[in-house]
């Protein structure tokens, strides 16, 4: 019998998971059906429910039913604790794992397929909502020099940092703090996880903040060259990447978790990009 799966969302039309993960079934031979969910936005719990009994086997999960899905979860991975979020989930019996994947496919993307390893890197973390939540533990467990989370609401920046240092194993110093404590320091790695660039919105970040031979990374994908990265460029970073390869690799990690084999993301991934231009 054919397995199922589902991503599910409102709005879901948008969605880039029914593409990936079909293509991903084909690559490794898998016999699945990984189809699209709208739900009502006060019917996640039933319209999962409703996909459990009829036999389905697991689900990505996308905005705004993050937070539903770690209510309704069973069994919460450390990575969606921290996260405070799920964006994967995988049913058995009465049991409902999760998982969230983001932050350890933004690493990958950065460390594997950018070719730009963290360890020893200073780092610069724009924003401070759930993506940077996610993204946290997979970065310090890279072993980075220090991670700066800087945010517009300055509160919500302390609060992760301290949070950060709570959980991570290493002793990597992260520190919370507004757009201008920066001053002239500047990071190997700067990474936009606020969610500016989709309304074409620039955070108040000085030039001086990216290094040479800086990586300049926006999480969003599919946008071109994005306020964040036209500021990078004007800085003279030449190393420019949007979130495609982090959608790719988070769905890459979630198929693995259901089906046991990883499927390689370079075809989706090209087929998904949008140069920046
Ligand atoms: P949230 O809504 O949880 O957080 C948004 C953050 O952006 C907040 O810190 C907010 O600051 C900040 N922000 C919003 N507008 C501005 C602005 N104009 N100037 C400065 N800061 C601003 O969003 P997420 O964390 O879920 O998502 C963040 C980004 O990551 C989005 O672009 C999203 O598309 C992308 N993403 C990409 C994924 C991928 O697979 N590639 C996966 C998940 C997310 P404040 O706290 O002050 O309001």
């Amino acid at each position: 019998m054919t397995d199922r799966y589902a991503v599910i969302g409102n709005p879901i039309e948008q969605s880039k998971s029914p593409l990936i993960h079909t293509a991903f079934a084909q690559v490794t031979r898998q016999e699945m059906e990984y189809t699209k969910l709208l739900a009502p936005l006060d019917g996640f719990a039933s319209v999962v429910d409703a996909f459990r009994a009829s036999g389905g086997r697991g689900m990505n999960v996308t905005a705004p039913f993050k937070l539903d899905a770690f209510a309704y979860a069973t069994d919460l991975a450390p990575s969606a604790q921290m996260a405070g979020a799920v964006n994967a989930m995988k049913f058995e019996g009465d049991k409902v794992y999760a998982e969230n994947f983001d932050g350890v496919g933004l690493v990958r993307d950065v460390v594997h397929n950018l070719g730009c390893p963290l360890q020893g890197r200073r780092v610069l973390i724009l924003g401070a909502g759930g993506a940077t939540r996610g993204a946290l533990l997979p970065i310090l467990a890279q072993g980075p020099a220090e991670v700066v989370i800087v945010n517009r609401t300055v509160s919500k920046a302390q609060a992760l940092a301290e949070l950060a240092h709570q959980h991570q194993t290493g002793s990597v110093p992260v520190r919370g703090m507004g757009y201008d404590a920066l001053g002239d320091q500047a990071f190997d790695v700067v990474l936009n996880a606020t969610s500016a660039s989709l309304t074409a919105e620039l955070p108040p970040l000085s030039p001086s903040a990216f290094a040479p031979a800086c990586l300049a990374y926006e999480l969003a994908y599919g946008k071109g060259l994005t306020p964040f990265l036209q500021l990078a460029r004007q800085a003279g970073v030449t190393r420019l990447a949007d979130g495609v390869g982090m959608l790719a690799e988070q769905a890459a990690e979630a198929f693995a978790w259901w089906r046991g084999v990883r499927p390689d993301t370079a075809a989706v991934i090209a087929q998904l990009t949008v140069p920046l231009v």
